[in-house]
């Protein structure tokens, strides 16, 4: 799940986690004995950002040496990039063919694939964890500057479909059920792991004031003291001289998925390092999605999925979400087009100049 983390990206964590303030807020009693800590650290090939409120300094440290250590651990579980990690070592009894028989997993690998299951099905195949091969195959055209062979992507895509992953809930195993498979999950872990930081400082140290951020997905828990959410601006194709769009949040995650900078030009093209399961390729289409939601997770895949899926299909899927928010720019004929879901406007605030 390594990334070259993008503009995109890079302004909202610093941001959010600079905690870039709102009209403040009155309505909130004030917990004067917290203060704030800041951490960042070089994790899953990018930076996570972790912010929390703690009485002083060494509780604050622990807090913080503790959640490295479970991002470390999940990393270890669900990189693809470390051909030791778990989720690799599951790709690699398909090398010589389909798995014969189903294997068990950890808790965390098979909540990553039951819930990318179940987004590939809310996408119809446009999220899916199993694009691995072709992803590697953008990776390589990435660095040679040059498209794939048709044959290649064709030989690509006989392992890609989500329906070649068999959950075994009772067992909680895993069949592979094509050859040469390649779990990606860079599309959805970031937004759990977020998440994980945040329920392990809440059960394991009583910190809930705390914001936890990695490149674009960012999960937010209670506010700050004496506030009514964490302030987060948005970064999207718009003109970066225009106001920003601010959102405010608390308990909630929040995803953007862009091509700012992960993208390859070939022959005057651009392919975003999201891709196509349909056509093998980076998308070519300039457009950028925030998704807002309850979850991490789920804002995580589905700004990963709605920049697939288009903004009349993604922003139909994000309606039907329990929760869940979402603005899209899109460069269309040369100018940019926006659009916002309906419970958008409840998060979204400008502050005052
Ligand atoms: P970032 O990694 O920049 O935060 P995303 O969350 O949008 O961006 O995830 C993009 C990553 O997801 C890619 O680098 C790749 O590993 C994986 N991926 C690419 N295309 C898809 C897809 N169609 N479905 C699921 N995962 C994908
Ligand atoms: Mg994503």
């Amino acid at each position: 799940m390594k990334s070259t983390f993008s503009s995109v990206i890079v302004s909202i964590v610093i941001c959010a986690l600079a905690g870039c303030q709102g009209p403040a807020n009155h309505g909130e009693s004030k917990a004067p004995s917290l203060s704030r800590f800041e951490y960042s650290a070089p994790k899953m090939g990018t930076i996570f950002g972790l912010t929390l409120y703690a009485s002083d300094k060494g509780a604050a440290d622990r807090a913080a040496a503790a959640c490295w250590a479970r991002v470390d651990q999940l990393e270890q579980t669900l990189s693809d990039w470390r051909p030791s990690s778990e989720i690799s070592l599951l790709s690699q009894q398909t090398l010589n063919g389909p798995m014969a028989a189903p294997v068990p997993v950890s808790e965390d690998l098979y909540y990553m694939l039951e819930r990318s299951l179940e987004a590939a099905r809310l996408s119809d195949g446009d999220f899916d964890i199993t694009v691995g091969p072709l992803v590697r195959l953008w990776r390589r055209s990435q660095q040679l500057v040059q498209l794939p062979k048709p044959s290649r992507i064709e030989a690509a895509k006989r392992s890609v479909g989500y329906r070649f992953i068999k959950l075994d809930p009772a067992h909680r195993s895993v069949q592979l059920l094509a050859p040469r498979m390649v779990l990606d999950v860079g599309g959805i872990a970031k937004g759990y792991t977020s998440m994980q930081v945040l329920k392990l400082l809440r059960e394991r140290f009583g910190i809930t004031r705390a914001l936890c951020g990695a490149a674009g997905d960012i999960h937010a828990g209670d506010p700050p003291p004496g506030k009514s959410g964490w302030v987060v601006r948005l970064e999207s194709l718009e003109d970066k001289s225009k106001p920003g769009v601010y959102v405010r949040l608390h308990n909630y995650g929040i995803s953007t998925s862009g091509d700012t900078e992960r993208f390859v030009i070939i022959d005057g093209v651009r392919y975003s390092h999201i891709i196509s399961p349909k056509t093998g390729l980076g998308l070519t289409d300039r457009i950028a999605v925030t998704v807002i939601a309850p979850d991490s997770t789920t804002t995580d895949w589905m700004s990963t999925a709605v920049s697939v899926m288009g903004p009349e299909k993604g922003l139909a899927l994000v309606e039907q979400t329990p929760g869940a928010a979402a603005r899209i720019t899109k460069i269309e004929g040369g100018r940019i087009a926006v659009w916002e879901s309906k419970r958008f406007g409840q998060f979204a605030f400008q502050p005052a100049p």
